[in-house]
């Protein structure tokens, strides 16, 4: 059954409401039930005091002189509300009854030996009977004297009262259901609100907020939640339309360089020396976007979640060196200095091919940056299980330092000289780290150096 939110509500308070009205209707009229026959068994027992007092006894036989008397009196309430009478000797016998039972005989029951009362039938009356035991001064039962009235007044008392409820059972039921219904709306009105505001927002106006309640509810809640997820999709699509705009910036750049080495080329006819030489350029070129277009993959991967980590130990001075070995020949070029402090026992648990392109940057960058016959020196601090990568050279300022990991960025200094890059490798190291919960800080001091710290987990 698929019902609306506003109804669901109305349906479960109903529901509620049902069970708790039909059990109040069902106190009430056990309350009044009980009641009504108290009362009843309350006159029998009065009428049956009155007999009593009246009646004579002779050893085990019962005299009863004095009640034609009584019932004289009695025959003057009898229209109203005639009450019976009847005398049974010990064995069952009838001795006496009362002349408004004519042919009539009150049910006797021998088995109760104490007083009772009970419902039964005269004809087609229904009456509330009470039988009691008649004592001799020995305390032996010398018969039974039974009463009865009629309980047609309480009964149709009752039926009424059954009936009222009965019918006033759905009615309430139904006044309730559109009551909660009522309340249901008017208290989702704010949410269908948000609704409405919320399918207006497309890509085209993902500026646009869903407006605020005054009070500061569940749907304030609400709204203000929509609205930081709104704030975080628009931040996200302008990053990627700067990530677009940057990409195809950086990619303009060496496809501009090839065409413009390649139109000089075509102009005239040149020296053999001359062709290599440009050609030369244009492979640089072309090697270029290709590490740029690598370096775009990777990060695309890291920034979709496509890259599994797999950790296994790693030996930290076989680690190092086989990565060192491959910065070699760059370094003897630079006449570079790189000084590996990483005890030989060290191990750490982490994904061996995603920490080596982290390093390999970090490593790349303070070879390529640094001044020719610099220092550096990558160390492993064990009471901190940091690695340290520090160089010599020309150092980072405070408001470049800021952005260092962003995509594209590249500080002044780098952008206008002849060193050449994409400002990505950073962007990567630092995602990379994040994977594999690495923490990758930089401290520098421009003209001195800097430090990049990794601090593993
Ligand atoms: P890519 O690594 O993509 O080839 P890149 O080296 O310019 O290009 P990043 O590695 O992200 O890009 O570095 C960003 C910028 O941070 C660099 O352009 C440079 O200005 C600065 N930088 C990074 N490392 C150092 C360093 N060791 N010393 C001085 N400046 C650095
Ligand atoms: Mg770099």
């Amino acid at each position: 059954m698929k019902l609306r939110f506003r109804n669901r509500i109305a349906l479960f308070t109903a529901l509620a409401a049902a069970i708790t009205i039909g059990l109040v209707f069902i106190v009430v009229y056990g309350v009044v039930h009980i009641t009504a026959y108290k009362h009843l068994d309350h006159d029998i027992r009065r009428e049956k005091e009155e007999v009593m007092i009246n009646l004579r006894w002779v050893g085990d036989s019962i005299l009863i002189e004095d009640l034609p008397e009584w019932e004289e009196k009695e025959h003057l309430r009898i229209e109203v509300n005639p009450t019976f009478l009847q005398i049974v000797d010990a064995g069952g016998h009838l001795l006496f009854r009362s002349s408004n039972l004519q042919q009539d005989k009150l049910l006797f029951d021998p088995h109760y030996s104490s007083e009772t009362f009970f419902d039964s039938h005269i004809g087609a009356r229904r009456i509330r009977q009470g039988q009691f035991p008649i004592l001799n001064e020995h305390q032996t039962v010398i018969g039974h004297l039974s009463v009865g009235i009629s309980q047609e007044e309480s009964a149709i008392v009752l039926h009424n009262l059954r009936n009222t409820l009965w019918l006033a059972f759905p009615l309430v039921l139904i006044a309730l259901f559109l009551a909660a219904g009522f309340a249901a709306s008017r208290s989702i009105a704010p949410v269908q609100q948000l609704i409405q505001a919320a399918s207006g927002i497309r890509e085209t106006n993902i500026d646009a907020r869903l407006p605020l309640p005054e009070n500061k509810d569940e749907i304030y809640q609400l709204a203000t939640t929509i609205n930081e997820l709104l704030q975080r999709v628009e931040n996200g699509i302008i990053r990627e339309k700067q990530f677009t705009a940057d990409a195809s910036h950086e990619m303009r750049t060496p496809l501009t360089a090839i065409r413009g080495t390649l139109e000089v080329l075509l102009r005239k006819q040149r020296e053999p020396a001359r062709y290599e030489e440009k050609i030369r350029r244009v492979i640089e070129e072309v090697d270029r976007l290709h590490g740029m277009l690598e370096q775009l993959l990777q990060l695309a991967r890291l920034e979709s979640d496509k890259i599994t980590v797999r950790r296994s130990p790693v030996r930290l001075a076989v680690f190092s060196q086989a990565i060192v070995q491959k910065w070699d020949a760059r370094l003897r070029e630079k006449n570079m200095e790189l000084q590996l402090q990483i005890p030989p026992e060290a191990i750490l648990d982490t994904d061996e091919t995603l920490l080596a392109i982290i390093v390999d940057n970090l490593l790349g960058n303070a070879i390529k940056y640094g001044h020719s016959g610099g220092h550096i020196a990558w160390i492993w601090q064990p009471e901190n299980a940091a690695f340290i990568i520090r160089d010599d050279g020309p150092g980072i300022s405070p408001e470049h330092l800021q952005h260092i990991f962003d995509r594209f960025y590249r500080a002044d200094n780098s952008r206008s000289s002849a060193v050449r890059g994409a400002g990505l490798g950073l962007a990567i190291a630092k995602k990379l780290a994040d994977l594999l919960g690495i923490r990758l800080t930089v401290s520098s001091t421009e003209g001195a150096g800097t430090d990049f710290t990794l601090n593993f987990p």
